[in-house]
């Protein structure tokens, strides 16, 4: 069975149509749901939010479907329930992620957690559902903590969503691309295929001089160009913003030198902010707004925008179980 989970159930990986895979209904730092400074109504936030899907939806017709990956993970705001009902009203298939953005993300109560306690969750969320919504995640997130170096909670947290990938076929991205070596010999420790992993934020400001991303597609892991459109020409750029064309040129320079099947890309936008103002003027649909007309200038032709948007996303995103694979064919 070749199916992707999203929040309102499996699909086949051909309803998918167009991905952008990584992006957020709403983020926010735990605990920012309890502040009542920045606390909003769901009235507020379908308000804020419903626009920019229907306008996603609108914006991706042509390529017979619209697919919105939540890279929210466990503790930062993630509202299943919600994105069940976006989903039905916006005809925007959602698909939830299981995971953390990093360990420092990660309530207390997971601190102490096991691999074995963390695989085990994750499973559960992928398999029979997260809380009681019915709702299954379709990917596992994982993160470098603050300061550019895995601690000991992220590489926990790595191994347990290796494992968990394995056992179930979801893929995993991961919050920045930087201190990868840990992370592939994670990887490469448990016996998953590095192109089953999506290197993320390779592309932001903050990281570049400590990113390794063409050392990363060397190994064959896939590189997010992630943060379209968090441009240093915004009135007021985020601190991990970068000039549009410095950005725009280093992902070029993977289409030139013939790595497009290498990379994924995405905007990283919040339709609705959690314990944050978000970053104004910034939507999902900066992709179609200003990316692909940059694109097209460049030079870079409709199939190229359909391998990255549709087919290279459709492959990672389809689940692939390794260990049951290897497992029928040890007993074959
Ligand atoms: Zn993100």
């Amino acid at each position: 069975m070749t199916t992707i989970n999203t929040v309102l159930g499996p699909i086949a990986p051909e309803e998918l149509g167009f991905v952008a895979i990584h992006e957020h209904i709403g983020y926010g730092m735990p605990g920012s749901e309890l502040d009542t400074t920045w606390w909003k109504t769901p009235e507020q936030r379908y308000e804020e939010t419903v626009p920019k899907l229907r306008k996603f939806h609108e914006n991706t017709l042509s390529y017979g479907g619209a697919t919105f990956v939540d890279a929210t993970g466990i503790c930062n705001g993630r509202d299943v329930n919600y994105y069940q009902s976006l989903s039905e009203k916006t005809g925007v298939h959602i698909v939830a992620s299981t995971g953390f953005v990093g360990g420092d993300t990660a309530l207390p109560f997971f601190e102490r957690a096991s691999v074995d306690y963390l695989t085990a969750q994750f499973i559960h969320e992928i398999t029979v559902g997260i809380g009681n919504t019915g709702g299954k995640a379709g990917i596992i997130k994982v993160g470098v903590s603050r300061g550019f170096k895995m601690k000991e909670l992220d590489l926990r947290i790595y191994r347990a969503a290796a494992r968990a990938a394995l056992e179930t076929g979801v893929p995993i991205f991961t919050h920045l691309a930087v201190d990868a070596e840990p992370a592939v010999e994670i990887f490469a420790e448990e016996g998953l295929p590095l192109d089953r992993v999506l290197f993320g934020h390779a592309d932001d400001g903050v990281s570049q001089g400590k990113v390794r991303d063409r050392w990363i597609a060397e190994q064959g892991g896939r590189i997010g160009f992630d943060t379209f459109g968090y441009d240093l020409e915004l009135p007021d750029p985020p601190f991990w913003g970068r000039p549009r064309q410095e950005r725009l040129e280093h992902f070029l320079g993977y289409l030139r030198d013939g790595l497009v099947d290498s990379v994924l890309a995405s905007a990283d936008a919040n339709c609705s902010p959690l314990g944050w103002p978000g970053v104004k003027g910034h939507t999902v649909n900066y992709l179609f707004e200003t990316l692909f007309p940059a694109l097209r200038e460049n030079g870079v032709d409709e199939a190229t925008i359909h391998r990255i948007f549709v087919e290279l996303p459709a492959d990672f995103l389809t689940m692939q179980p390794h260990s049951t694979q290897t497992r029928a064919a040890a007993t074959a």
